[in-house]
């Protein structure tokens, strides 16, 4: 009986294994440094790649009237241009 399933279970199995390895290359790492819901984040705010000292990259920032801009990815608040 286990040797008539063994092949099914291993064409589910090599299948499974397909498409996690698919879905990985879909994302690739770039994706991560502006996601697209960070997107929405920015409301009405003007929204810019600014560096950001605790990410320690450039990140997508949503800029404030008062020169400060939060930065997307870690929601640390730069202290503006005084
Ligand atoms: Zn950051």
């Amino acid at each position: 009986m286990t040797g008539e399933m063994l092949p099914w279970f291993a064409l589910v199995l090599l299948l499974a294994v397909v498409a996690i390895v698919w879905a990985l290359r879909l994302t690739p790492p770039w994706v991560s440094t502006v996601p697209v819901d960070d997107r929405d984040v920015c409301g009405d705010e003007p929204c810019e790649v600014m560096h950001c000292r605790t990410c320690r990259a450039p990140r997508l920032s949503s800029m404030h009237a008062d020169g400060s801009h939060t930065c997307l990815t870690c929601l640390t608040t730069t202290a503006g241009d005084q």
